[in-house]
């Protein structure tokens, strides 16, 4: 039986990962500030024998004897990680500095949750892991960005220095039900507007593309990830290469809500990417044979069916 710590774990991703990992028989520390995270996505672990949650910060040290680490702490929506964007920079840096230390002192295995991000705004599409990216440096995304592109070379370099045995993943778009009504992201954002037949809010024309991934594909690709052999550090891309323009989107979910929300376009946030979409050739080699299995309308289906129940909408 294993001990795994998930930092983040009351997230969106985090909980669904808990969930799985709980179900494999570990025993999960959970480890979460609750800055975005919600204890009601861990509620009905609270009681299982094997589930430990913690409050705590990982820009703080953490110890305990763990045998795999997934690190996945940090806000995601753009709304969120702009709140404090040193506090975000310091969760990526600092944090991962902890995490790894704990890794190299436990001797675990630990999985780098990074994002698409880190490609900024393409110039090359889709998007491969040997892309280096279109990152501005001191733009309003750039704490975020920034922060994960160093965590990065934080883990690649204490797999070179200290043989601590890393993986990373670049996770791309994810959705599914446990985002926050109130997240921000685009997904969440247009299902509540929908359901409460409120203005769908389209930032500049809606002619950025996404590509939205299905959060048990993602929980699928994290778990084979960490279970690859100690010579695979990645990075990986996770994703559903199914992109889509945010109007499609748009016209998607009241379609398949049946609302009667009109379409308002707001101004496009500053350095917002035009497009992104993953190649997972490598993902396909490495994690034997890998692919997303939920399309964009089955995932859908199943958030709006959870965001109708939270916010009492029949
Ligand atoms: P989320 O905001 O729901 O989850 C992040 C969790 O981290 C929350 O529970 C939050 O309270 C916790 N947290 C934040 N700062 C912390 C700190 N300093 N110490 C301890 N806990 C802290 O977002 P999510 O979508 O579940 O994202 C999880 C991870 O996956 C993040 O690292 C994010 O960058 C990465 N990611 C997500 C996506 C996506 O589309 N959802 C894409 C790329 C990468
Ligand atoms: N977006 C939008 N309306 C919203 C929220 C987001 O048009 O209410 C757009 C946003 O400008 C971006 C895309 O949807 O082009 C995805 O935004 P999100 O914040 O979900 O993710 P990210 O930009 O980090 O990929």
């Amino acid at each position: 039986m294993k001990t795994i710590l998930v930092t983040g774990g009351a997230g969106f991703i985090g909980s669904h990962l808990c969930d799985r990992l709980i179900k494999e028989g570990n025993n999960v520390i959970c480890l979460d500030n609750f800055f975005t995270g919600d204890k009601e996505n861990i509620l009905h672990l609270i009681n299982h024998p094997m589930f430990e949650l913690v409050r705590h910060d990982i820009t703080m040290p953490y110890f305990a004897e763990v045998d795999e680490i997934y690190n996945l702490a940090c806000p995601a929506s753009p709304v969120h990680y702009q709140y404090n964007p040193i506090k975000t920079i310091k969760t990526s840096v600092m944090g991962s500095i902890n995490m790894l230390g704990l890794a190299k002192r436990t001797r675990a295995k630990i999985l780098q949750a990074s994002t698409s991000e880190v490609y900024g705004d393409p110039t090359v599409h889709p998007q491969p892991e040997s892309y280096w990216g279109n990152v501005n440096p001191l733009g309003p995304r750039s704490c975020y960005d920034e922060g994960k592109r160093c965590a990065e070379s934080l883990f690649m370099n204490y797999y070179q220095q200290n043989k601590v045995k890393i993986k990373i993943i670049r996770i791309f778009n994810t959705y599914g039900p446990r985002m926050h009504p109130n997240d921000g992201r685009v997904v969440s954002n247009f299902i509540v507007q929908a359901l409460q037949n409120k203005d769908i809010t389209i930032y500049g024309n809606g002619t950025q593309t996404r590509s939205f991934q299905y959060i048990d594909d993602l929980v699928e690709g994290m778990i084979r990830m960490m279970n690859t052999s100690d010579d695979i550090t990645g990075p990986v891309n996770i994703g559903n290469p199914d992109e889509y323009r945010i109007i499609d989107l748009a016209e998607k979910i009241i379609k398949l809500t049946g609302s009667k929300s009109k379409l308002v376009f707001l101004p496009l946030p500053a350095d917002d990417p035009t497009q992104r979409r993953p190649d997972i050739t490598l993902a396909g080699k490495l994690l034997n044979g890998w692919k997303p299995s939920f399309d964009l309308d089955q995932g859908l289906e199943l958030t709006i069916r959870y965001f109708r129940k939270k916010l009492n909408i029949d």
